[in-house]
């Protein structure tokens, strides 16, 4: 076998270099100005990544989390409501519905993009259903226009969980604006991170972007006029100013993750034994992730293998959301798709960056353990 070659799981400094300077500066001007929470930096942001979205308004926030959060206390969901949502998405999309006082209802996911099923959305629609929010996991968009028809029909709102998706696009246009809010994550390690914990919500409706401003700042108006309870939950110019900065490259940096994963698309979809992430005609793939599927009881075992060959992966989520402790006493629709999938899957290396020979190397160690494993068993 060939000399081992390290393949880190992410590697945030790859990028340093393109950015360091200009983020210094601005850093500079912040510690100067003293102008830590609010102020131009945040709303010069707000509006670059709103403009990047294609929408009207951008309101930043503290977190991924909060944005969701916010989205669904904007829209008036609470107590005695459900939310609809995917059942193998991270933790948090459900911790937010669970927060906003509404029931998380999850449901199962389509086998070929491992998104939200419409099928299963319209199976568990009660009188209850408030909202429903599809993620875009991985960074493959979901599939829109159903979801919309369904929700339009019975009067329900949409929030796009896009925290893994930014620039990912669905029928030509980006993530974010099919709902009624978007919600993003900008955790240093999505496809566009911060240097901490950041977010934002975009939205075309200029109400709701008022009362998300309101909510985010302890629900005032204006100073002292608190109308609304609300939270503190504001991006600061730290972070508004790196992410202003890196805004700029992530066009680039998503067609660099789409060649990894064409690259890697190409070299795998061969192997016996492993499915290759699917991108439906309709989207453009972001590939926060690039996930690949295995036989179950291969899975990690392969994981130590590519361990022990300089290979760091992880697996994104090793649990559907319901059967995480913390959740364990939701009741629970049936999700056979999203259980078979947390034993199958393993996410490789991925990030703008990755070499060619790095990613070769991932391959060579798949497919020769699969050689290796599955003729042995044949
Ligand atoms: C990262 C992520 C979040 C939460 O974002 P934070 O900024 O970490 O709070 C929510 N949903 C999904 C799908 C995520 O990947």
């Amino acid at each position: 076998m060939k000399q081992p070659i390290d393949v880190p799981f992410v590697n945030l400094g790859c990028q340093l270099g393109q950015f360091r300077g200009r983020v210094l500066e601005l850093w500079g001007q912040i510690l100067e100005q003293g102008a830590f929470i609010g102020g131009e930096i945040v709303s010069r942001y707000e509006e670059a990544f709103a403009d990047f979205c294609g929408a009207k308004h951008g309101v930043g926030v503290a977190s991924g989390t909060d944005a969701l959060l916010l989205a669904l206390k904007a829209l008036g969901v609470g107590k005695g409501h459900q939310v609809i949502t995917a059942a193998n998405t991270f933790v948090a999309t459900a911790e937010a519905i669970a927060h906003s006082g509404a029931k998380p209802i999850l449901v199962d996911v389509d086998p070929k993009t491992y998104n939200i099923d419409v099928k299963q959305v319209e199976a568990h629609l009660t009188r209850q259903t408030k909202a429903i929010i599809p993620v875009h996991l991985y960074g493959h968009p979901a599939d829109m226009a159903p979801i919309l028809e369904v929700a339009g029909h019975h009067g329900i709102d949409v929030i796009e969980d896009a925290s893994q998706a930014h620039g990912a696009e669905y029928r030509g246009r980006p993530v974010g604006t099919w709902g009624h809010l978007g919600c993003f994550s900008f955790y240093p390690s999505k496809n566009l991170g911060a240097c901490g914990d950041a977010g934002a919500v975009v939205t075309d409706n200029e109400r709701l972007a008022l009362r998300l401003r309101q909510l985010r700042n302890h629900g005032a108006k204006s100073k002292y006029a608190h109308e609304l309870i609300g939270f503190n939950s504001r991006l600061d110019s730290i972070q508004a100013a790196a992410l202003l900065v890196k805004l700029d490259s992530l066009r680039e940096w998503n067609q660099q993750r789409r060649s990894c994963a064409a690259l890697y698309d190409d070299l795998l979809s061969g192997v016996s034994g492993v499915t290759t992430p699917m991108a439906s005609g309709q989207v453009l793939h972001v590939y926060h992730l690039y996930v690949i599927r295995t036989p179950a009881h291969l899975r990690d075992s392969l994981r130590r293998h590519l361990g022990r060959q300089g290979v760091q992966t992880g697996v994104h989520y090793p649990q559907p959301v319901h059967r995480t402790r913390a959740f364990s006493k939701l009741r629970w629709t049936k999700c056979p798709m999203a259980e078979r999938l947390a034993g199958e899957i393993i996410s490789l290396p991925m990030y703008p960056g990755l070499r060619e020979d790095q990613i070769r190397w991932v391959a060579h160690v798949i497919s020769d353990f699969m050689d290796h494993r599955l003729s042995k068993y044949a």
